[in-house]
């Protein structure tokens, strides 16, 4: 890719305060740092970013808007509709501030790029005449998922019955209405008031998408038409990016050393990412399939993500007896670590959609079972688009679990999807090369910025 000279024109950037829009976002300004831009991260105090990890950034912090009881509800819409309402003039000011302190003639503010939920900021960069780009950190599917939402329930569709749960979206194909980005945390109005915030790309000057295009050409291409505005696919930025780990928990990176220890494609991973949770009826059934399907285990369980008890205290010594050495627990994982480790052989996930886009770079079928909102649609297209997992349907009674980890692990199935999901990580490797679509947009997203 070209490096830019001894320009160093500084772009500045605004993630959304979760873990799965602050990767992307680091991502982004790790790939940007080394084609020659300087990068200010400007952040929420709510999950904010460790600067230490990244030293070359700058980190500036936005007010403290969440109340805790928005936090301690997990209502992450109400979060972020505080961050939009309270903290556009206090953006401003750092922007101005970095304006003046940019004074050199090779330097200056080239543009900021904001996740699509943060949109204050496009209004604020507007305010001192600075362009603006779009991060969308989930998928193009998502998106038009997202706009599909906000008309079924303008035109009173949603909630919908649990007879239609199955009825296909008329242009959505090949989603269904039980695939649609519902949250399940604080209120439906909040999150559709983000969305309609997010969609509306008021005057930015273009959108990027970590995503590829061999995975979603015709969805990207709708949303083009709809937001009229350049559209760079640059996925998967993890892997254009450097290996700095943006993680807001403690990686335990022991269990890379046990995963050593074992043979290829052996181990299934197990992770519902930094937000999903379980019940205890889910999570004793999770741990029981595990067991019960004598197959080598990595299970991430995050402190808190199982309600009613801090971490895995009520499995009983039973279980543990009957995993011995098969099975290592851990409170959060270095994924992207974990995936490529040639003892992986499955991935059972909430198909959040970095885990899901980690896991099809490394060619990991997947075991899908969505909680919330996008992963959904992930789970639809990763099921039935891609073929490259098995979407769990049914709520998970005993027997469920297992029998699935064994579909992948054991049968037939497993070996002709683990082929498709090779397959997959070869072409994506291909997007990711010189010439190949990731790699070529990338290089227009960044003549764009320093062409302002
Ligand atoms: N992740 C991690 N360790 C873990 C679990 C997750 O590093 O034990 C990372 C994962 O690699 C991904 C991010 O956390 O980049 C989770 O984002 P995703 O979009 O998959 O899900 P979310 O957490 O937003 O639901």
């Amino acid at each position: 890719m070209e490096k830019q000279g001894k320009r160093r024109l500084r772009v500045v950037l605004v993630p959304a305060p979760f873990q799965g829009h602050i990767n992307p976002m680091l991502q982004l300004g790790s790939i940007l740092h080394s084609n020659g831009f300087s990068i200010t991260v400007v952040h929420a105090q709510y999950n904010s970013p460790n600067p230490s990890i990244h030293p070359d950034f700058s980190f500036l912090s936005l007010p403290d808007t969440s109340s805790d009881h928005n936090i301690l509800a997990g209502d992450g819409g109400a979060i972020v509709l505080q961050l939009n309402a309270k903290c556009k003039a206090r953006f401003r000011e750092c922007l101005a501030a970095e304006v003046m302190r940019q004074q050199g003639p090779d330097d200056g503010i080239a543009c900021i790029i904001h996740d699509e939920l943060m949109y204050f900021s496009a209004a604020a960069a507007k305010d001192i005449k600075l362009p603006s780009i779009v991060l969308r950190t989930s998928s193009a599917a998502t998106f038009l998922a997202r706009t599909a939402l906000m008309n079924l329930k303008a035109e009173g569709h949603i909630p919908f019955p649990e007879s239609r749960s199955q009825d296909p979206i008329p242009e959505l194909y090949p989603l269904r209405f039980k695939d649609l980005p519902i949250p399940i945390f604080g209120k439906l109005e909040n999150t559709l008031q983000l969305m309609s915030g997010a969609a509306n790309i008021r005057t930015s000057s273009a959108i990027i998408y970590n995503t590829i295009d061999c995975l979603e050409n015709s969805s990207s291409a709708k949303t083009q038409q709809q937001c009229q505005v350049p559209t760079f696919l640059i996925g998967p930025m993890h892997s254009f990016a450097s290996a700095t780990s943006s993680s807001l928990l403690e990686e335990d990176t022991s269990c890379l050393a046990w995963l050593d220890k074992q043979s290829c494609n052996s181990v299934i991973y197990v992770s519902l990412g930094s937000v999903a949770f379980m019940d205890i009826k889910e999570f004793v059934e999770m741990a029981w399939g595990l067991a019960n399907s004598q197959q080598l285990f990595l299970w991430v369980v995050r402190p808190g993500s199982i309600r009613g008890v801090e971490w895995i205290e009520i499995l009983p010594e039973s279980f543990k007896k009957n995993i011995g050495e098969r099975g290592y627990i851990v409170k959060w994982a270095p994924q992207k670590e974990v995936l490529p480790h040639s003892a992986m052989g499955e991935f059972f996930s909430h198909c959040g959609w970095n885990s899901t886009l980690e896991s099809i770079c490394e060619g990991v079928p997947m075991i899908c079972k969505p909680c919330f909102g996008d992963q959904r649609v992930n789970a639809r297209y990763v099921n039935y688009i891609w073929k490259v997992g098995l979407e769990l349907d049914s709520d998970l009674e005993r027997g469920v679990i297992e029998r699935a980890v064994k579909r992948l692990m054991v049968d037939e199935e497993g070996k002709s999807m683990r082929k498709r999901s090779n397959n997959f990580k070869e072409i994506v490797k291909l997007c990711t090369r010189e010439g190949g679509s990731s790699n070529n947009s990338l290089n227009e997203l960044i003549k764009m910025i320093v062409s302002f």
